[in-house]
């Protein structure tokens, strides 16, 4: 891999969770991404469910601040995401999983409409309210089911999300 498309890999994973799109990564970021999956799935704020995902959120943001806010201005900065948090994220994936677990389970439980797992169909809702493209969300959400049954599992979803955040080095 050349250092452009490390680049723009890096740029497409800060993107991934600036969901405000404000050039910083903060709190607000993941309580908007917990609020926007609670809309698509008609899930309320207060309700067990509601409740565990915000509660999910805020320590997803807790793991990554502490992972990545060098300066402790509660923002972390492209700059402090690439030189702070890249670096470790490709060096302990599962660590990073492990921050955001309880969020993945949460979500999880939202998008489970019946009981049985969050459908392929469920897991394409969560990645395009969560601002992946129409296109690529029913991709990434065809890629989750590793095993083919239809369903997501906690462990597809883990073993996806520690993939994607590793990150391989440019050559330079
Ligand atoms: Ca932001
Ligand atoms: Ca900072």
């Amino acid at each position: 891999m050349d250092s452009a498309e490390y680049e723009r890999k890096i740029a497409a994973r800060f993107a991934s969770f600036d969901q405000d799109h404000n050039g910083y990564i903060d709190r607000e970021d993941f309580s908007g991404a917990a609020k926007a999956v609670l809309a698509e799935f008609g899930t309320t704020a207060r309700c067990d469910k509601g409740q565990a995902l915000y509660a999910g959120a805020e320590a997803f943001w807790q793991g990554m601040a502490g992972i990545a806010d060098v300066d402790g201005d509660q923002r972390v900065t492209r700059e402090e995401f690439v030189t702070g948090a890249v670096k470790r994220l490709r060096d302990s994936p599962q660590r990073f999983a492990e921050i955001a677990r309880p969020f993945l389970r949460a979500v999880i439980a939202v998008a489970d409409e019946d009981g049985q797992g969050p459908t392929v169909a469920s897991a394409e809702r969560v990645l395009r309210v969560l601002g992946v493209g129409a296109e690529l969300a029913g991709i990434a959400a065809a890629a989750l089911d590793a095993d083919g049954d239809g369903r997501i599992a906690e462990a597809e979803i883990l073993a996806a999300f520690a993939g994607y955040f590793t990150t391989p080095a440019p050559d330079a």
